[in-house]
Parts: C-alpha cells; structure tokens; sequence
C-alpha cells in the first residue's frame, strides 16, 4: 500500500490546509507540501482540548484503555503505509521501523493495562478521628487526578515510538489528558498517517474531537505558542539541549508556569574496570562499536564516552574497538540538521587540546562513518566540553591512571540518562566506590551490558539530572511516565456522591 500525504494539520477532529506550505526533505522517495502551521492552529487546538478536558478528563479508565487499545489496532492496519513514509522520511531500515511500530503499539497496550490495574492512582485513605485530641482529624483521602490538556514535541530518532502515537502521548491519553502534538518536520507524513490512525480511533469511540490533535511545523512560532498557550497543563520533550531549553525557559516565564519533561542529551559514559577489561577487552569493545553505530549513533542512550585504566588491556580493548568500527559503512543521519551539528561536534572534538584521533569519519550530507578518539583523564578533567554529547557515531575513549582518576573523571560528569559498569568479581570494591557517585549522576545506571535499547516496563527510568532531563524525578519511558501528567487532589471530609468515581 503506497501512501501520498495530504500535508493537512489534525485540528479537533478536521484536517486543515495551511496558506503556505514547507517541502519535506525525506532520505529517500519523493517530497511533499505540508501545511506549516500557525499561531491560529495552536489556539484552535487548544481551545478544543481544554473542551474535551472536560468529559475526557472524568472519562472511565476503560473508555481510556479501549481507546489506547483501538489506536494500536489502526495503527497495525496501516503498517504497511507506516514503514514506507517512515522510513522514505527518516533512512531508517525497514526492520527498524516495523519493530519500532511493534514498540508504539506495545505501549499503547501497555498503559491501557496499566490504567486498568488502577495502581498509578496511588489512591490514599486517613480515616476521621473524630475524638483526637486536641483536635479531630477529618476524614481525608487522596487520588492523582488527570492534570489537564497536555503538549507534545515527538522525536526525530523515534519517528514512532516517540512521536505522535509515542511514549509520551500514550502516557497523557492514559492519564486522561487531551494531547496537543507539534509534528516533528523530520518526519511530517509518518506523523500525519499515525495522527489518522488516533483520529479513526477516536471517531470509533464517538471521542470528543478536541482530545487529539496534530500542529504541523515548519515555523519554530507554533512551539513557542503551545508551551506559552495557558490551556496547556505540561509539556513532553524529546530533543536537543538547545531546543528543550528554549522551550523550558518559556513555560518557567508563562504567568502561570507549568512542568516542561524535557528529554534531552546525554553521553552516557561507560566505566570499564580492569578485571573486566582484562578477562575480556576485546569483547566489550566490540560490543561497544555496536552499540555506538546502532541508527547511526542516533540513540539519547548512545554510550559515547568509555573510561578505563591505562595498560596493556586498555589497549586490547581501544584496538578491538577500532577495529570494530573501521568495518561499519556509512549510514543515513536523520536529517540534513542533524548531519551537520555531527560534523561541528566531530570537529569540536577533534580540535581539542590532547585529544588524539583514532578513527577518522567522513560524513558526506547525511552519510556518516564512525569516529573514534582518545584522550587522557586529565585532558578530560581539564576540559568539560569534551562531556558534551555529539549526536552520532562517535567515541571518546578516556584513559585514567587509577582507580582514584576513574572517580574524578565520574564526579566531573554532568547528569545522564544512563552510566554503565563493566565488572568482573574483582572489580566489586572499585564498582562499589563508584556507585554513589554513578547513581546521582544518571538515572539508569546498567552493569555488562550496552545502555541502547530501553526497555519499556514498570521499573525503566529514562531521564536523569540535568541536562539528561529537565526534570529528573520523572521518567519518559515505561508505565511511571504516567506520573508526569498526573497531579494528587486530597479530598477532605467529602461525601462519597461527590468524590471521583476512581475513589467511590
Ligand atoms: P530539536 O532540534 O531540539 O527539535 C525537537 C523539536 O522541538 C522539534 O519539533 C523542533 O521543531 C522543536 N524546537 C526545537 N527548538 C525549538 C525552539 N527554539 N522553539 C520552538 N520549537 C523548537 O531536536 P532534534 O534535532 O529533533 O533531535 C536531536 C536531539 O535530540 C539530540 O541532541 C538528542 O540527544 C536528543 N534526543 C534525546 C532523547 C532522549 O530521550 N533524551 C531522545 C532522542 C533524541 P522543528 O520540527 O521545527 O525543528
């Protein structure tokens, strides 16, 4: 099945035209016109989600789950379509985007699950006492309540499953919050059929039209309008550090400020200890260039940085590494942007003082090879931007003294998605010295194992001090991102007719 996008924006149940129009740049096929949108878009679906708030926010947890559940099925009925614009838009192989389609919908039916289970409303009961002394206590109870129309900003690596039908999506339709999507335009028609695939969902169900729409971009106005729009209640970010920064500062400026869940970078370092790296170097840094060039080294968990002691073994590993490397051919970057904030960051790198090339890449337009430094823990302690992320295929190997550096190296990190241990039984004493430092570091810290590839389940974490998130009490993946778009309402001394039916 071949699909030719219309270019329309979803606005409260109506696709609508634009006046001007900007092209898509896809990796392959041919471009089309989408609508770029406006601040009049934004308004009108915010108005119309601030309306649905108002039955879809008092909506039953089955009504949600049906509803996240029929949106997996539309989605599984265009597959075909999804895999062709997807990956046409984005170079992404096919394989990918068929199992990331599997992911979006797993999810979708994850929440509905998980709402059922009715758990995440972490219902609360202090009964009256009504002889205390010197007061009585009134009798109080306590549920997270749905916190109101909610934005979305998709990611241009996860053009599914953190996109328009994605985590974060899921997560706000589950709690009960209409959702306001701002397309990515990296991905513009993957975004419109998935939006038709929610809007023929919601039809089914005789949903409110307001409880989903879909903003075109192609002008940075429509982002800074949703976050500052005062109907919205949140925001759900993945991006660069730049971009969730802007848009954080906004909502923390708007008259009524509002949670900004920016996901954003991160270099999520790996600690390779010597036991480990004697009994198998070469193992991990063949592993290691794996994980690194996985979607071109377009992973928020791409491990980019790895720090081990200096030595014979150190260098077994860095060779296997390099060698691992040097065989993997160019791959597609997401976008003509991307490729080139790779190549300024690859320069950036390369120009530092004490930082030796080990593997040159070319990265012609949007092809990228695999880039491989090395550096001491001096240099690194010396020179904090070598800790900021290059989104691509790159490593940066750092080569500390002992244990005592391996630590300062960690303590200098900034906040991080993910830090990974390599260990072996006889690193347990310098593994164990590291994990206070790791775990206040990173909001996953993972033992013999590569950070990319997040699993989605009740126990993930991706998020972490900043700048891996802005908010690092909260996650993006798995079913505690629900949290996020949830607020606690106590309810104190009410009669039963008048509470919420999550608590009657
Ligand atoms: P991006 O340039 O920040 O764009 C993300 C979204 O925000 C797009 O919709 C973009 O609009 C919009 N936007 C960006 N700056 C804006 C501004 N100043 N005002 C209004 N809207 C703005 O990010 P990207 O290039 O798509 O993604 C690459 C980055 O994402 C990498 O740095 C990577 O580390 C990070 N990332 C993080 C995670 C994670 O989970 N932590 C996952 C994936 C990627 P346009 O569509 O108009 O550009």
């Amino acid at each position: 099945m071949s699909f030719t996008p219309h270019g329309k924006h979803l606005i409260a149940g109506e696709w609508v035209a634009g006046d001007a129009t900007f092209q898509s740049a896809p990796a392959s096929g041919s471009a089309h016109a989408f609508a770029v949108g406006t601040v009049e878009n934004v308004n009108a679906a915010c108005e119309a989600a601030e309306d649905a708030f108002w039955s879809y926010g008092y909506s039953g947890r089955e009504e949600r789950a049906k509803f996240l559940n029929t949106i997996a099925d539309e989605i599984e009925a265009r597959a075909e379509a999804i895999t062709q614009i997807g990956t046409e838009e984005t170079g992404l192989p096919e394989a990918r985007l068929n199992g990331e389609r599997g992911r979006t919908t797993g999810q979708l039916r994850l929440f509905a699950e998980h709402i059922l289970k009715g758990d995440y409303l972490d219902r609360r009961h202090d009964k009256a006492l009504p002889d205390r002394q010197p007061l009585p206590r009134p009798d109080l109870k306590m549920v997270q309540r749905p916190i109101g129309p909610v934005a979305v900003f998709g990611a241009s690596n996860f053009p599914l499953a953190f996109s328009t039908a994605g985590g974060d999506t899921a997560a706000a339709l589950a709690a009960g919050c209409p959702v306001v999507v701002k397309g990515h335009s990296a991905h513009p028609g993957t975004g419109e059929i998935v939006a038709e695939a929610i809007h023929a969902a919601r039809e089914k169900l005789g949903l409110h039209p307001g409880v989903f729409s879909l903003i075109q971009g192609g002008n940075r106005e429509v982002g800074s309008a949703l976050v500052q729009h005062p109907n919205i209640k949140a925001v759900g970010f993945t991006g660069s550090l730049g971009g969730g920064r802007a848009l954080f500062n906004l909502c923390a400026a708007r008259p009524e400020p509002i949670p900004f869940f920016g996901e954003l970078g991160s270099v999520n370092p790996m600690f390779i200890l010597p036991e480990a790296v004697k009994a198998r170097g070469a193992e991990i840094g063949k592993g290691w260039a794996g994980s690194l060039t996985m979607g071109a080294g377009q992973f928020c968990t791409n491990p980019g940085i790895a720090v081990v002691i200096e030595g014979s073994d150190a260098d077994a590993f860095v060779s296997a590494a390099k060698a691992a490397l040097s065989e993997v051919g160019p791959q597609t970057m997401l976008t003509d942007g991307i490729a080139e904030a790779f190549r300024s960051g690859r320069d950036r790198v390369a120009a530092t003082a004490g930082v030796q090339e080990l593997l040159t890449s070319t990265c012609d337009l949007r092809n990228a090879t695999p880039n491989l430094y090395e550096t001491t823990g001096e240099n690194w302690l010396a020179n904090h931007e070598l800790g900021e992320e290059v989104f691509g295929p790159l490593g940066l190997v750092v080569t500390v003294k002992s244990a005592d550096e391996m630590r300062k190296v960690a303590k200098s990190l900034q906040g991080q998605l993910t830090c990974t241990l390599h260990l072996d039984q006889g690193d347990a004493e310098l593994g164990k010295s590291l994990m206070p430092i790791l775990e206040r570091k990173a909001g996953r810290v993972l033992a013999n194992g590569f950070p990319t590839g997040v699993e989605v389940a009740d126990s993930m974490v991706h998020g972490g001090p900043y700048p891996a998130s802005t908010n690092f009490g909260a996650t993006s993946v798995g079913t505690l991102s629900i949290r996020r778009f949830l607020r606690p309402v106590c309810y104190q001394a009410l009669p039963d007719a008048l509470l919420p039916t999550d608590l009657q």
